[in-house]
C-alpha cells in the first residue's frame, strides 16, 4: 500500500483540487493507496471539506491537530500514521504534482529506499530563490552529516524508513535532515516544482528562517566551533594590542602625531567596545539556539496534539 502524507495548514481553496488530481495520478501506481490529510490546525475550511470528502472515501484518513503546529511537526504526524509498505511526503498546495509521483515509486521498486526530489527549477521570485541557493550551501557546509542540495520535503521513501524516522526522539524536527540521517540507499530524482496552485504560501519570513536555523543548529555543532575560533582570533589580537599599547606608553612614542601620555581616544575606545559587544552578542546568541534547543527537548512535551481522527478503524 502507497501512504501520501499530507500537510495541509489554511488550503480550503487547493485541497479538493489535490484530492482529485491525487485520484486520477493513482491509477498508474498499481497499488492501494491511503491518503493522510494532517490538518495542521487550520482556520479556514480545510478540515470541513476534508471531513466532506473523507466520509465518501475511506482511503481518505485525515488527522486533526489541536493547534497550528507547524510544517514539520505536521509532516512527522502523518508519518506515524502511514502505515504503507511505500510511503510519500507531498504539499497541499499542488507544488509537489500527484502526477510526477509515478517516476519515484518506480525508483523505490527498483531498490531505492528513498528517492528525494531534487527542485531544479523553482516558480518563485528571485530574491526567495536566491535565498534558498545560499542557505541550502551553508547547510550542506556546516552540517555534520550530507544533506543533499535544494532538496525539500517530498519524496518517496519505504516504509522501513519511515519506521526509523519515526523511531527518532527528537521534538525539533527538521524532516528533510532526519531523512538524510537514518541512511539507507536514498538518491534523488529532478522535478521542476510547480506555483502554488491556490492560495498564499504560509510559512512567512520569520517560520522560514526558523526553519532555515532548525536546519543548522540541529545537524551542526559548527557554530560553536566558529564562537570559539573568533574568540581565540580577538583573544590574540588583544592580547598583541595590549602589549603594543603598553610598550608605546612607557616608550613615549609618537605614531601619526599621537602620544599616548596626552591622549582622549574617545573614538577609538567606542569603536573597540562596539565591535567586541556586538561580536559578545553575536556569539552569546548562538549559544542562546543551542539552549533554547536544549530547553525544548527537555522538557519532552510532544511535537503535536491530535484532536481528531477520521477514517482510522481499530487495526489501522
Ligand atoms: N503547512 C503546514 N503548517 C504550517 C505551514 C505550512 O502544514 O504551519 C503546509 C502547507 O499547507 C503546505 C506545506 O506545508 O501543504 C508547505 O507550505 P507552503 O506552501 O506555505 O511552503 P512553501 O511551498 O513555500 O515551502
Ligand atoms: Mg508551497
Amino acid at each position: 500500500m502507497i501512504s501520501l502524507v499530507i500537510p495541509a495548514y489554511n488550503e480550503e481553496d487547493g485541497i479538493e483540487e489535490m484530492y482529485r488530481r491525487i485520484l486520477a495520478a493513482a491509477s498508474v501506481w498499481g497499488d492501494e493507496f491511503e491518503i493522510l490529510i494532517v490538518d495542521d490546525g487550520s482556520r479556514d475550511r480545510t478540515l470541513e471539506i476534508c471531513e466532506r470528502m473523507a466520509a465518501a472515501d475511506p482511503r481518505l484518513k485525515v488527522i486533526s491537530l489541536s493547534r497550528n503546529f507547524g510544517h514539520q511537526a505536521a509532516v512527522s504526524a502523518g508519518l506515524m500514521y502511514a502505515r504503507g509498505s511505500i510511503v510519500t511526503v507531498m504539499d497541499a498546495d499542488l507544488q509537489d504534482p500527484p502526477e510526477e509521483l509515478q517516476p519515484f515509486i518506480a525508483k523505490i521498486h527498483q531498490g531505492w529506499d528513498v528517492v528525494y526530489a531534487i527542485r531544479t527549477k523553482r516558480k518563485e521570485n528571485l530574491l526567495k530563490r536566491l535565498c534558498y541557493l545560499a542557505y541550502y550551501r551553508i547547510l550542506r557546509r556546516l552540517a555534520v552529516l550530507d544533506i543533499p542540495l535544494d532538496v525539500g520535503d517530498f519524496c518517496v521513501m519505504r516504509g522501513e524508513v519511515v519506521d526509523a524516522i519515526n523511531q527518532l526522539p527528537e521534538r525539533n524536527r527538521f524532516v528533510r535532515g532526519l531523512r538524510s540521517w537514518v541512511g539507507f540507499r536514498q538518491t534523488g530524482m529532478a522535478y521542476e516544482r510547480q506555483a502554488r496552485f491556490a492560495g498564499e504560501p504560509k510559512y512567512n519570513f520569520s517560520k522560514l528562517f526558523r526553519l532555515a536555523m532548525d536546519g543548522i543548529i540541529n545537524f551542526s555543532y559548527k557554530p560553536l566551533q566558529f564562537i570559539l575560533s573568533i574568540g581565540l582570533v580577538l583573544a590574540g589580537l588583544g592580547l598583541l594590542g595590549a602589549i603594543f599599547v603598553v610598550v608605546q606608553y612607557l616608550t613615549n612614542w609618537t605614531i601619526i602625531g599621537f602620544n599616548p601620555r596626552n591622549a582622549r581616544g574617545w573614538t577609538s575606545t567606542i569603536f573597540v567596545i562596539l565591535f567586541f559587544s556586538a561580536v559578545n552578542l553575536i556569539c552569546l546568541g548562538i549559544l542562546g539556539e543551542y539552549i533554547g534547543r536544549l530547553f525544548e527537548e527537555v522538557k519532552r512535551r510532544p511535537t503535536w496534539i491530535v484532536k481528531k481522527q477520521i477514517n482510522f478503524s481499530a487495526n489501522s
